[in-house]
């Protein structure tokens, strides 16, 4: 009942006709799409066996998804992988994770050619042009192999599931691991998001996100008719939305800012929109009461990580009132979800705080993951010594027991939804003979919620570089998303007695004199 493979089940029956999935042209039934990840569950057990990492470097769409529910019914973990990242950074992942499977679009050749030199005996399968990738079987002939016989793996709540990648303070990027159990909320939450029997939502934001994961595990498992959009870019946002009549979505702030200031937003017809999800990095009350008045619709607010599948806590569409008397819940991240204890705890010690007070955000919750794929210390580090995880979140609970996330404790910048922690930057940017020191922070931008932004020290003796020049360094080195947009020349990094960098300083200094 609450296992992801068992609504695909019910809903094969229940909902048989009714549109499940759609991209482009293309739209399956629930009983058609039953059969087609049926095919792919058996299509992938004869290439990997239980519980192997099956690899998708694969943009939101049918093969993204037949994919995921394909695994679950196969009780292998459906592993995304990030096309942003250069081929280095995602053949590093790869390794990480043991792939056993890689699907990948043809698109994205050059990755799978790193991912296949650096992990022995790896099999590919392409979604595509197949001649782009070597020794690969064409999606297709792969998809048709299989059996339309449910291999009706069993419903352990341990069962893992899911791999996501995050980076994390050292820049090793780690697998968490999320199993059925992490899920089995997701029903709780449909009241959140006024569902309806004919709701239809949109999926723009990539498998490889918790945001996208968790949305599409959430629109499958309510049977709802779910519109898959390949990338996030805003007119096909309002294309879709006005195409298929879609009612529900979950978008990333900046995404939102975006969608309204196309130019010709006007014409498209988004009166079936009525309720946006959004998450992933703060909101501003101004953008919240645009949207609102500009799209008339209603808004939830989610805040969550990677680690707990999803969301702790939910600011529900009544407490978004830009007009009433409690305009300041709009700074709030809400009240947590049922099944879900937030409490506050004081940074250095470790000691709950009293109401009102700011200090770590930590939760207990069944959607909390046990951890992280092979990463023994850093699991153990991301709880507390009495269960409870910690976000690296700062923020403070108010007497009505809302959450407010007002800073945060870990070292990253969340910049248009994705997550960039400095040292990665820092390393590469140190890799530059005339870069002496680097320091990365986030600085507030109107845009992307925050801009990466370097400050270096150029060597002794050296030509300083131009910032066209530093930023070019980087470029097939980082994602592009990780690349500073922004590169500050210092004679002197500020430091505490100790000689660390104080970033802190460092983002203030900058922000207020936004040289
Ligand atoms: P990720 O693992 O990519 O989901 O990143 C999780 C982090 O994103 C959280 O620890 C927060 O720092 C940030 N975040 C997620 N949702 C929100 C939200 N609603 N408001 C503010 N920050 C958020
Ligand atoms: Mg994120």
């Amino acid at each position: 009942e609450l296992h992801l493979p068992n609504r695909i089940r019910r809903f094969a029956v229940e909902r048989r006709d009714r549109p499940a999935v759609t991209e482009g042209e293309t739209t399956l039934t629930y009983g058609e799409f039953d059969s087609y990840t049926n095919r792919m569950a058996c299509a992938l057990t004869s290439l990997a066996s239980a519980p192997g990492r099956v690899g998708a470097l694969l943009r939101m769409g049918l093969p993204g998804v037949a994919t995921f529910v394909g695994c679950a019914k196969a009780g292998l973990v459906f592993t995304p992988l990030n096309w942003r990242l250069t081929p280095h950074e995602v053949a590093a992942i790869a390794v990480d994770a043991e792939l056993e499977v890689l699907i990948v679009e043809s698109d994205f050749a050059a990755s799978a050619a790193a991912i296949a030199a650096a992990v022995p005996g790896l099999r590919i399968v392409v979604v595509g042009d197949h001649s782009a990738v070597a020794e690969a079987c064409p999606w297709d002939e792969f998809v048709a192999a299989g059996e339309d016989t449910d291999p009706g793996w069993g419903d352990d709540p341990e069962t893992e599931l899911l791999q996501l990648y995050t980076s994390g303070t050292t820049g090793r990027p780690k697998g968490v691991v999320i199993v059925h159990r992490n899920l089995y909320n997701v029903p709780e939450t449909f009241a959140l998001y006024e569902f309806e029997d004919d709701s239809v939502s949109l999926n723009a934001l990539p498998l490889f996100h918790i945001a996208g994961a968790g949305w599409l595990s959430t629109s499958l498992s309510a049977g709802l008719h779910t519109v898959l959009l390949d990338e996030l870019r805003p007119p096909l946002v309002a294309a879709a939305i006005a195409e298929h009549r879609v009612s529900h979505t979950f978008l990333v702030p900046s995404a939102i800012g975006m969608l309204l200031e196309l130019p010709d937003l006007s014409t498209y017809d988004l009166s079936s929109l009525k309720v946006i999800a959004y998450g992933a990095s703060p909101i501003t009350p101004t953008l919240l009461a645009r949207t609102m008045d500009t799209l008339g619709c209603r808004m939830v607010q989610r805040y969550g990580m990677t680690e707990t599948m999803g969301a702790l806590t939910a600011l529900r569409s009544g407490d978004h009132d830009p007009r009433g008397t409690r305009t300041h819940l709009l700074r709030s991240a809400g009240k947590p979800l049922p099944g879900t204890e937030v409490q506050i705890r004081d940074i250095a010690t470790g000691e709950p705080l009293p109401q009102g007070e700011t200090g770590e955000i930590v939760s207990r919750s069944r959607n909390n993951v046990s951890g992280y794929w092979r990463r023994d210390a850093e699991s153990a580090a991301l709880y507390t010594d009495d269960g409870f995880l910690r976000t690296g979140d700062a923020g403070h609970l108010d007497e009505n027991g809302y959450l407010f996330v007002t800073d945060r404790v870990k070292d990253m910048i969340i910049t248009g939804g994705e997550n960039v922690y400095p040292v990665e930057v820092e390393a590469v940017l140190a890799e530059h003979p005339a870069v002496a020191e680097v320091a990365v922070v986030g600085l507030p931008d109107e845009r992307w919620g925050e801009a990466v932004t370097a400050v270096v020290r150029i060597a002794d003796g050296v030509e300083p570089p131009s910032e066209q020049e530093l930023v070019a360094f980087t470029t097939g080195r980082l994602a592009s998303y990780k690349k500073p947009q922004r590169i500050h020349v210092v004679d002197e990094l500020p430091r505490n007695a100790s000689g660390k960098i104080l970033k802190r300083t460092l983002r203030d200094t900058l922000s207020t004199s936004d040289t």
